[in-house]
Formats: C-alpha cells, structure tokens, sequence
C-alpha cells in the first residue's frame, strides 16, 4: 500500500508505504499546542516507510524535547509529522494523509485530556509501557 500526502500549500509531498505501527489520538498539551486543536490523530510508521519525494528543502524542524522533532513545511507553515527519534517512530498526522483508513486503537496520554472522548477504546494515562511510559490505563 501507497499513500501520498502534502503540507497545506503542497510545497511539501510524502509518500507513505506498508502499514502502520499503530493508529490513535494523542492527548498531550505538546501536541494540542502544535497543532491548535484538542487532540492529535496519529499514525506511527517505520522511518523506512516515509519518503519526501518532493520540496524536501522546505521541509522544517522545530525540537523542543529530546522526544520530538516537529517538522513542518517552511513556506507555509503547514505541519506534516513527528519523528520520535526515542521510539524509532515517525508519527504521519492522519491529516496530513487524507486516504489512510485511519482506524484509532488507542488514545495515549489520556491523562491531559481536554476533549474526553467516550469511544470504549483504550486510554493510557501516558504512553505504553514499551515506549518507555507508565503503561497505565484511565477509565473514561
Ligand atoms: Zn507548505
Ligand atoms: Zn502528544
């Protein structure tokens, strides 16, 4: 499976191959502050399986924690990912990849929510415990 995407202007394209890690929405404050919105849905990829394959010199990086480097087209502003480089994970905003069959699995981070959502999925307190987190559950 291929899927492509770009930033909001489309300076920026990427394309995406396999499957997904894992599918979910993140609570956190980072993530509602980045993305101006109440979560953040997220898809986690092998960085194998994201290519720029377009207007890779626009592509930019802000890194506040050592846990996120936030990247973002540099022409618009638009953002696009989040590479955990701790994780071995890239999260591709399911925004940014507006054909993937976004199936959430998990909310993480649960425990900052400011958006409650009562959808009987699993909900971490932080992050599971694999990924260095408590691993502990929040009932809704
Ligand atoms: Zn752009
Ligand atoms: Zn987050």
């Amino acid at each position: 499976m291929k899927l492509t995407g770009n930033c909001f202007c489309g300076a920026v394209e990427l394309e995406i191959s396999g499957a997904p890690e894992a599918m979910g929405y993140c609570h956190c404050r980072s993530c509602r502050s980045w993305s101006g919105g109440p979560v953040n849905a997220f898809s986690l990829w092998k960085p194998e399986a994201v290519r720029i394959t377009s207007g890779a010199e626009n592509l930019a990086t802000f890194q506040k924690s050592p846990l996120s480097q936030r990247q973002f087209c540099a022409k618009c502003g638009g953002h696009l990912m989040t590479n955990h480089p701790t994780f071995g994970l890239i999260d591709v905003f399911a925004a940014t990849i507006p054909e993937l069959d976004f199936k959430p699995a998990v909310h993480v981070n649960y425990a900052e929510t400011v958006l409650p959502i009562r959808d009987g999925l699993p909900k971490l307190k932080d992050f599971p415990s694999e990924l260095g987190g408590s691993g502990e559950m929040v009932t809704e």
